[in-house]
């Protein structure tokens, strides 16, 4: 039974499947490849899905959702035809259209799917992702961040040999930077930054705001039709300057006149400055965060619907010295890389060997209070954003009063100082003896695996009273042989971190080395020895770790070749200097 690969997104999902040693893109029952993700349930109880509900955004606004991906895990709701829906009661039935369509092309039942979300997802859009998947009637355990999807069918195309890569993902409704590196049979990510507020949308509203200011239109007075045919527009003229050096935007007006605007793309540009200095932002943290500088970046490469936008490429050439590369299809390659995706699920052999690390989109940690003067509680940072998973840390935390007799760990996901400020994913309550402030303590570890399953456990070493919680929302419903595996898969993961064969054989090399030299080329070892201990102490992703293996390599072959007399200069690694992780 074939495994559904889908690309759940903003303005349009698609479906994919590994067939024949590649991935295939499944159309719709319009024999379409793009599956808008617009619902619609009219006053008569009509229910629309796709193409069709996107023509009803115009004839009824009022009972047709859009872009509801973006709100995503909260409380927001959707009220269509006088029912009123959540976002992953939406989702389900874009993703069950998908389900049935593909079921209809493929000639067989479909009943588990992997599912992309922007790398930038938290935790609770996430769960309600997965619960969108199980309304559907769809199996999903396994959710891949889009970047990924996106560097795994980069590598179908472009194959081996290192590369450091800009994953811009540019939906309509998100901004996903992942910067990704890839080597041998890996892919890693080892940063991402976006903002799931900035997306083609938002051209469109720029677009919009321009029209009605320069028709001398207050926005307020259009109705929800007006506006929606402006937005449409805007979207249409968007579009067209990809093709096209101007476009033309027409509103009806009062008695038979008309509102109109020409757009450039010198004006597109203009009116896009804004969106602009917020994606500068947010390419600057990913590069910073995956330590690595803006001249290390082999390429750019545009994903996604927005990635079109004609003024896209002179931007990104401006900033980087060189222009994006614009794979075949931008709007297909992260479904397409989820259908590899679904392929390695099915353990197809072609593509077994790839192995794919994740880092953690977000801070992870606990709410403490150590300053007598501010007893507000800020956060304990236990997993920094963009560690690699699987990722697991351990730290103790006191008693801050006499007799207390219990020690609530929370469970804080966020960037923010005050830990009130950031999102509190669960907490864990632990009974401790009293006794005076700061005697009695919990040792904390939180897991992050590699699905995005956080494990807090807490200990209390007095007692030996042991306590672990699950940050999976409760709408998700695991069993409890799902529950079992992810324990198990748990305990595997502290195990994965230990080193690797071939560190292993490098400081072997090293120390047999040192036992049979003298001299400077001893002290040389030595001092190789040590400064390749650090490094592996230090930790950091496999890329990194792959790096400092060909650094140490290189170093040692040097030594080998060392003959007594010479000058031995230690070759520090490339990024050595600015690898800050
Ligand atoms: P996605 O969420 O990835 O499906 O992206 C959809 C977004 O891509 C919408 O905002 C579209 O307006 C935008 N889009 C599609 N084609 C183009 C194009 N030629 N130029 C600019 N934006 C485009």
């Amino acid at each position: 039974m074939a495994i559904l690969g889908i690309d759940l997104g903003t303005t349009n999902s698609l479906a994919c499947v590994w067939k024949d040693g590649k991935p295939e893109l499944v159309k719709n029952s319009l024999g379409e490849l793009l599956t808008p993700s617009v619902v619609c349930l009219d006053k008569e109880g009509n229910l629309a899905v796709g193409a069709v509900a996107k023509e009803q955004l115009i004839t009824d606004p009022e009972d047709t959702a859009a872009s509801f991906k973006r709100w995503m895990g909260t409380p927001k709701t959707f009220t269509l035809g006088g029912r009123t829906f959540t976002p992953p009661e939406l989702s389900a039935l874009v993703l069950e259209k998908l389900r049935r369509d593909a079921e209809e092309a493929l000639g067989e039942p479909v009943t588990e799917a992997v599912i992309s979300v922007p790398a930038y997802f938290n935790d609770n859009q996430r769960s309600a992702t997965k619960l969108a998947a199980q309304l559907a009637g769809l199996k999903a355990d396994r959710i891949i961040n889009e970047p990924s999807a996106a560097a795994l069918a980069y590598r179908l195309v472009h194959g081996e040999g290192d590369a450091c890569l800009i994953i811009f993902d540019f939906g309509g409704g998100t901004l996903d930077v992942s910067v990704v590196e890839c080597f041998e049979n890996v892919i890693e990510i080892t940063a991402i930054a976006g903002d799931n507020r900035l997306g083609g949308n938002d051209v469109d509203e720029a677009i919009a705001r321009y029209f009605c200011a320069f028709n001398e239109l207050r926005p307020g007075s259009l109705n929800a039709e007006q506006q929606a045919i402006l937005l449409r527009q805007a979207e249409q003229c968007k579009c067209a300057l990809s093709w096209s050096n101007l476009a033309v935007m027409c509103l009806p007006g009062p008695d038979g006149s008309s509102y109109t605007l020409t757009l450039t793309r010198d004006l597109l540009f203009r009116l896009c400055e804004e969106l602009f200095e917020r994606m500068k932002r947010v390419l600057a943290r990913a590069i910073r965060d995956s330590g690595r500088n803006i001249g290390e970046i082999d390429h750019v490469i545009l994903v996604g619907g927005s990635s079109k936008l004609a003024v896209l490429p002179d931007f990104i050439a401006s900033l980087f010295g060189k222009p994006p590369l614009i794979l075949d299809d931008p709007d297909t390659i992260v479904a397409r890389g989820v259908g590899v995706c679904a392929g390695i699920k099915e353990r197809s052999g072609e593509i077994r060997d790839i192995v794919m690390t994740d880092v953690c989109p977000f801070t992870l940690g606990t709410s403490v209070v150590n300053d007598d003067k501010d007893q507000n509680p800020h956060m304990s940072v236990m997993i920094e954003r963009n560690s690699v998973l699987p990722v697991s840390r351990t730290d103790r935390f006191y008693t801050t009063r006499d007799n207390q007799e219990k020690i609530r760990v929370d469970i804080l996901q966020g960037e923010e100082y005050y830990a009130r400020d950031n999102l509190k994913l669960g907490e864990v309550l632990i009974t401790v003896p009293p006794e005076p402030a700061g005697k009695q303590w919990v040792k904390t570890t939180f897991t992050y695996d590699i699905n995005g399953v956080l494990q807090v456990e807490v200990e209390n070493p007095s007692t030996a009273r042991k306590k672990t919680a699950y940050v999976v929302n409760p709408s998700l419903h695991l069993s409890e042989e799902e529950l079992e595996q992810k324990l198990q898969e748990l305990a595997a993961i502290r195990s994965q971190l230990d080193q690797s064969e071939e560190e292993q054989l490098l400081l072997a090399t090293a120390e047999r080395i040192f036992a049979e030299s003298t001299g400077r080329l001893r002290k040389e070892t030595g001092r190789l020895l040590d400064l390749y201990r650090a490094m592996l102490a230090e930790g950091g992703g496999p890329a990194r770790r792959h790096r400092e293996r060909k650094w140490m390599k290189s170093q040692l072959e040097k030594l080998e070749k060392y003959r007594e007399g010479e000058v031995f200069d230690l070759e520090l690694p490339d990024s050595w200097e600015d690898d800050g992780e």
